[in-house]
């Protein structure tokens, strides 16, 4: 036997089911020694006894230590060595059980007892052997010296060959098969188990490719989420000032108008318009303007509630949208709001800006357009611009006078 196929030729998990098998087996010769011991104690003597018993227990004892020791990751070397001598243990085992007959059992006509010694040591031997099947080498290791024991002591004497010689050898030839079954068996029962096992693995390795399929369809998913608000905010910001665009403003208020039309409520569009920008410009240059506008949003955010809607309608415009507000608090908002605008200065390139816009207020009132809504917010916003910038108005006939003298 080569180094490499010692483990090969000796399915490990079959061995190791041996060694448990050869526990049991111990215990059981342990049972039958002591049967053994007391059976013949009067016939054979003490000392006789006594020697056998120590011949046994000792063997039984080291061979006992000898699987206490086994270790399944031994290295080649040492795991051939080790079977080697196991199976001298389990040789010199099988003789000193043998060595029952010759040191137990006198010449001459059994006596009932004797008969009784032999039947327990067949049964033993039988009951042993069947435990230790799981490897065949081991039980034949030691059946074998054991039934070559008593094939000596019965041709020793001759008139002793008799038809026990022959039930001895039908037992142990019978316990042999048995074993040899036994064993087929084990060999079947730990091949399903290898089968389990692989099956087991197999399973465990899908499930760990679903669940890693699964975190990245998670990540996938919530990336296609955050495209898709991006998407969205896209569609309905304004780049600069991240305020809604007039695309959105104009959405909301359909809907604000379809609900509108079935519930009257109070409704305001105020558009603001940053006074004189085009001299910031010009002065400061397009950067700060751009700057100028995000923060001027930022300002009419932070003044509105949480239920108004600011809008960037066009280049320095804005349309700012207040749900269930009245005439007064209205205007009181937006006049807040204006001088909010004018008290703040903007900084940039480590330039001051001084701002103001002039707001221009309209009130929905039954059978109204976003259209024509939006019309008088802008008429009013005129007249505020006329009226010296920097404030705010109300669409009225003043701000209609101004508009038209416009035109
Ligand atoms: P008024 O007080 O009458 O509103 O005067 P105005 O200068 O603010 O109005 P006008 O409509 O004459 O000028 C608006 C300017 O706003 C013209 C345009 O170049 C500028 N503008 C429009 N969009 C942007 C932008 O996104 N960034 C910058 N920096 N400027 C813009
Ligand atoms: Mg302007
Ligand atoms: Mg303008």
């Amino acid at each position: 036997m080569t180094k490499e196929n010692t483990r090969h030729h000796f399915n490990l998990a079959l061995f190791e089911s041996y060694l448990n098998d050869a526990r049991k087996g111990t215990a059981v010769a342990a049972i039958a020694m002591i049967q053994i011991a007391l059976l013949t104690f009067s016939t054979a003597g003490f000392t006789r006894t006594m020697v056998w018993l120590a011949l046994v227990l000792s063997i039984d004892i080291t061979k006992l230590l000898s699987i206490k020791f086994f270790d399944a990751q031994m290295d080649e070397d040492k795991f051939s060595r080790y079977i080697k001598w196991h199976f001298v243990l389990q040789v010199l085992l099988g003789l000193a059980w043998g060595s029952a007959c010759f040191l137990l059992l006198p010449k001459g006509i059994l006596s009932l007892n004797q008969t009784l010694v032999i039947t327990v040591l067949s049964v033993a031997i039988a009951y042993s052997a069947s435990i230790m099947s799981a490897s065949k080498t081991g039980m034949l290791s030691f059946v074998t010296p054991f039934l070559l024991c008593l094939l000596l002591y019965f041709a020793m004497d001759i008139s002793q060959f008799h038809w026990w010689f022959f039930g001895t050898i039908m037992l142990g030839a019978s316990s042999v098969l048995f074993a040899h079954f036994n064993h087929q068996h084990s060999l079947q029962h730990i091949d399903s188990q290898l089968q389990n096992n692989r099956y087991i693995d197999e399973l465990n390795k899908l499930k760990l490719s679903m669940q890693q399929a699964n975190m990245e369809l998670v990540v996938k998913n919530e990336n296609l989420i955050s495209a898709q608000n991006r998407l969205e905010m896209l569609a309905t910001n304004d780049e600069l000032t991240k305020v809604f665009n007039r695309r959105y403003a104009m959405t909301y208020l359909d809907k604000v108008f379809a609900e509108l039309k079935r519930h009257h409520e109070n409704f305001v569009v105020v558009l603001a318009d940053i006074d004189h920008f085009k001299s910031i410009n010009d002065r400061f240059g397009h950067p700060a303007g751009d700057e100028v506008l995000r923060r001027f949003s930022s300002v009419i955010k932070q003044q509105l509630r949480e239920v108004d809607t600011v809008a960037r309608f066009g280049g320095e415009e804005f349309l700012i949208m207040l749900p269930k507000t009245k005439e007064l608090e209205a205007k009181a908002i937006i006049q807040r709001l204006c001088e909010m605008v004018a008290e703040q200065s903007f900084e940039f390139d480590q330039k001051t800006i001084n701002v103001t816009a002039s707001f221009g207020l309209a009130y929905y009132k039954v059978g109204d357009t976003v259209e024509k809504l939006i019309e008088r917010a802008d008429m009013a916003l005129y007249h505020a611009k006329n009226s010296g910038r920097n404030n705010v108005k109300t669409f009225d006939e003043a701000a209609m006078a101004a508009y038209m003298a416009k035109k």
